[in-house]
Protein backbone atom coordinates (compact mmCIF):
# COMPACT_ATOMS: atom_id res chain seq x y z
CA UNK A 1 0.00 0.00 0.00
CA UNK A 2 1.28 3.45 -0.54
CA UNK A 3 1.97 6.83 0.67
CA UNK A 4 -1.41 8.14 -0.88
CA UNK A 5 -3.75 4.71 -0.12
CA UNK A 6 -2.63 5.06 2.95
CA UNK A 7 -3.40 8.38 3.91
CA UNK A 8 -6.68 8.47 1.35
CA UNK A 9 -7.49 5.53 3.93
CA UNK A 10 -7.74 7.46 7.28
CA UNK A 11 -9.38 10.47 5.80
CA UNK A 12 -12.73 8.65 4.87
CA UNK A 13 -12.13 6.59 8.18
CA UNK A 14 -12.08 9.76 10.78
CA UNK A 15 -13.98 12.11 8.56
CA UNK A 16 -16.82 11.97 11.26
CA UNK A 17 -14.24 12.62 14.08
CA UNK A 18 -12.23 15.43 12.81
CA UNK A 19 -14.69 17.19 11.39
CA UNK A 20 -15.99 20.46 12.42
CA UNK A 21 -19.13 19.17 14.33
CA UNK A 22 -19.51 18.38 17.68
CA UNK A 23 -20.02 14.66 18.84
CA UNK A 24 -23.99 15.34 18.36
CA UNK A 25 -24.23 17.06 15.52
CA UNK A 26 -21.64 13.46 13.84
CA UNK A 27 -24.30 11.40 15.78
CA UNK A 28 -27.00 13.06 13.80
CA UNK A 29 -25.52 13.20 10.45
CA UNK A 30 -24.95 9.12 11.15
CA UNK A 31 -28.99 8.95 11.57
CA UNK A 32 -30.98 8.55 8.64
CA UNK A 33 -33.39 11.83 7.43
CA UNK A 34 -36.40 10.49 9.29
CA UNK A 35 -34.46 9.99 12.49
CA UNK A 36 -33.15 13.17 12.26
CA UNK A 37 -35.92 14.80 11.77
CA UNK A 38 -37.39 13.13 14.62
CA UNK A 39 -34.83 14.41 16.96
CA UNK A 40 -34.95 17.97 15.18
CA UNK A 41 -38.60 17.56 15.67
CA UNK A 42 -38.38 17.04 19.58
CA UNK A 43 -35.88 19.80 19.78
CA UNK A 44 -39.00 22.21 18.41
CA UNK A 45 -41.50 21.06 21.02
CA UNK A 46 -38.82 21.49 24.03
CA UNK A 47 -38.57 17.58 24.57
CA UNK A 48 -36.01 17.37 27.61
CA UNK A 49 -32.59 16.27 26.38
CA UNK A 50 -33.06 13.39 29.17
CA UNK A 51 -36.25 12.03 27.30
CA UNK A 52 -34.51 12.52 24.26
CA UNK A 53 -31.39 10.62 24.98
CA UNK A 54 -32.95 7.69 26.82
CA UNK A 55 -35.07 7.39 23.19
CA UNK A 56 -32.41 7.50 21.45
CA UNK A 57 -30.34 4.50 23.34
CA UNK A 58 -33.48 2.32 23.50
CA UNK A 59 -33.01 2.66 19.85
CA UNK A 60 -29.26 1.62 19.75
CA UNK A 61 -28.09 5.21 19.65
CA UNK A 62 -25.01 6.45 21.47
CA UNK A 63 -24.85 9.99 22.40
CA UNK A 64 -23.90 11.72 26.19
CA UNK A 65 -26.39 14.13 27.45
CA UNK A 66 -23.40 16.45 28.03
CA UNK A 67 -22.71 16.83 24.19
CA UNK A 68 -26.81 17.46 23.41
CA UNK A 69 -26.87 20.09 26.14
CA UNK A 70 -24.18 21.95 24.94
CA UNK A 71 -25.36 21.14 21.11
CA UNK A 72 -28.75 22.74 21.89
CA UNK A 73 -27.45 25.36 24.04
CA UNK A 74 -25.54 26.64 20.83
CA UNK A 75 -22.53 26.08 23.13
CA UNK A 76 -20.62 23.10 21.05
CA UNK A 77 -17.98 23.28 18.48
CA UNK A 78 -20.41 23.54 15.86
CA UNK A 79 -20.05 26.21 13.46
CA UNK A 80 -22.73 29.16 14.45
CA UNK A 81 -24.84 30.59 11.65
ZN1 LIG B 1 -22.92 20.91 17.93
Amino acid sequence: MGLKDRLAEIQTTTSRVYNEYCAFQNMLLALNPEDKKAVDDAFARNIPTSLIIAALRKEGIKTSSDSMRLHRAGRCKCPKK
